[in-house]
């Protein structure tokens, strides 16, 4: 699913202010592993993931997702590909407050022409997957954060991806949304999709199902 080789990203390269932020990073995740990417702040699992997410470019190495090389891929490629594989929840749930969470949801798909009906039936397929249906027309800034959270798995799901990339997502959440938070993501794993999950929330230490552990340190993972 994803196989990492050599990767290396160095912020403000050929400059004062260079930091080099990850160091020749090996990986392979396999399809429909857990995966839980552990580390301090500042230790670079939001540089690694969004690396991953092809929202930022790495300096030196490969980083293979289904068989293709996210490096290599042009810019305006890469917002398709990401349509096509993967889903992203972010730390900030980054969703327009102002429309409803159907809206919301369905915005990755406007690009892909779809029929009204088709969209339709995703976007309630990925509110149910994300248990936040009941919502469905209420606007972003009359939600609570959970349910923020929940509008924004929903959106993550809602191009179906086989790969979910979250990083830090129960920073905000109180300790019922976070579980619930949880439930939605073993589902999924049941699911079949791979899961990588950056935090360092100890709610991910001791599941009751297989999981993977990476530590990061500095910018280089150490187990
Ligand atoms: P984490 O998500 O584990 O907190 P990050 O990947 O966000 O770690 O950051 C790793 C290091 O890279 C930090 O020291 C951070 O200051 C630095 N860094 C992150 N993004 C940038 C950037 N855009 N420019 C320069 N330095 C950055
Ligand atoms: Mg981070």
């Amino acid at each position: 699913m994803i196989e990492i080789k050599d990767l290396n990203k160095i912020y403000n390269e050929n400059s004062s202010q260079s930091f080099q932020a990850l160091y020749n990073i090996n990986l392979h995740i396999n399809k429909g592993e857990f995966v839980i990417l552990k580390g301090v702040s500042g230790s670079g699992k939001s540089t690694l993931m969004s690396i991953m997410a092809t929202l930022v470019k790495p300096t030196s190495g490969s980083v293979e997702i289904d068989g293709e090389n996210i490096v290599k891929l042009p810019d305006e490629h890469c917002s398709l590909f990401r349509v096509e594989h993967l889903g992203f929840v972010f730390q900030s749930f980054n969703l327009f407050e102002n429309l409803n969470v159907f809206e919301n949801v369905s915005i990755p798909l406007i690009p892909l022409g779809l029929k009204d009906e088709t969209i339709k039936e995703n976007v309630l397929n990925a509110l149910r997957l994300a248990n936040i249906e009941h919502k469905k027309e209420q606007t972003i800034n009359s939600l609570s954060g959970g349910e923020k959270q929940r509008c924004a798995i929903a959106r993550a799901l809602v191009n179906d991806p086989n790969l979910i990339l979250c990083d830090e997502p129960t920073a905000n959440l109180d300790k019922q949304n976070s579980l619930q938070f949880l439930e939605i993501m073993k589902n999924l794993h049941k699911m079949g999709k791979t899961i990588v999950i950056a935090t360092h929330d100890s709610l991910f230490d001791d599941l009751d199902f297989e999981t993977t552990l990476l530590k990061m340190e500095d910018g280089k993972i150490v187990e």
